[in-house]
C-alpha cells in the first residue's frame, strides 16, 4: 500500500466540471490510484448532497478503475496519513489559483512534509470553467451542458427533476 503511487484530488465538486475531470483523466499516468476525495465543509452550503455528488464522481470514472470516489470531514492532510498517501493533485487555472495554492501548499508542507503537492495546469480550453458558475447557471434555469461532462449533465438533470418533482 505504502508503495504505492495513490494520490488525492480534494475539493468539493458541487458539481465536478469539465475541468475537474481533465486534470484527473490527463494525471493518471502518473499514479496507481486517483481518490477525488469530497472535503465536507459544515459551513459551505453545497448545491448538491454528498451522495449526489460522489453519485456524479463514481459515474464518470466507471470505466477508469484507477478512480475511485471518497469524502473525508478532517482536515486534507489528516486523511492523507491515515490512508497512506503521500501525493496532493491540484489544478491550477489562474494566477489566483496560484496564490492561493501557495499558502495551502505550503502550510500542508509544514504540517505533513512528506506529503507532495502535485501541480497541473489547466487545459486551456477549461480555464475559465468553475462550479460555482454552474450553480448559477443552473440557479437561473439556464444551460450548464458546456461546462459538465455529458455523464454529469444527464445526472444533474434527473436530480433537478426529482426535486422539482418532490416541490410539487
Ligand atoms: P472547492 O470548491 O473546494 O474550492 P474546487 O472544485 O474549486 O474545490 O477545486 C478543486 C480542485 O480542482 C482545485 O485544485 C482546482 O484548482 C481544480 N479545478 C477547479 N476547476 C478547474 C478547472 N476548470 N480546470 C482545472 N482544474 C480545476
Amino acid at each position: 500500500m505504502e508503495n504505492l503511487r495513490i494520490a488525492v484530488f480534494p475539493g468539493s465538486f458541487d458539481p465536478i466540471t469539465l475541468g475537474h475531470e481533465s486534470v484527473i483523466r490527463r494525471a493518471l499516468p502518473l499514479f496507481d490510484k486517483i481518490i477525488v476525495a469530497i472535503g465536507i465543509n459544515a459551513d459551505k452550503r453545497c448545491m448538491f448532497p454528498l451522495q449526489t455528488r460522489l453519485a456524479f464522481i463514481r459515474e464518470l470514472f466507471k470505466d477508469e478503475p484507477k478512480v475511485e470516489a471518497d469524502s473525508f470531514s478532517s482536515l486534507t492532510v489528516d486523511y492523507c496519513r491515515q490512508n497512506h498517501i503521500r501525493f496532493l493533485l491540484r489544478g491550477l487555472r489562474t494566477a489566483a489559483d496560484f496564490e492561493f495554492e501557495r499558502i495551502v501548499g505550503l502550510s500542508n508542507k509544514l504540517l505533513q512534509p512528506d506529503l507532495e503537492t502535485v501541480f497541473l495546469l489547466t487545459d486551456n480550453r477549461y480555464s475559465f470553467i468553475n462550479s460555482s458558475v454552474v450553480r448559477d447557471i443552473l440557479n437561473h434555469h439556464g444551460d450548464p451542458s458546456a461546462f459538465v461532462p455529458p455523464t454529469v449533465y444527464k445526472m444533474m438533470q434527473d436530480y433537478m427533476a426529482q426535486n422539482r418533482q418532490k416541490e410539487k
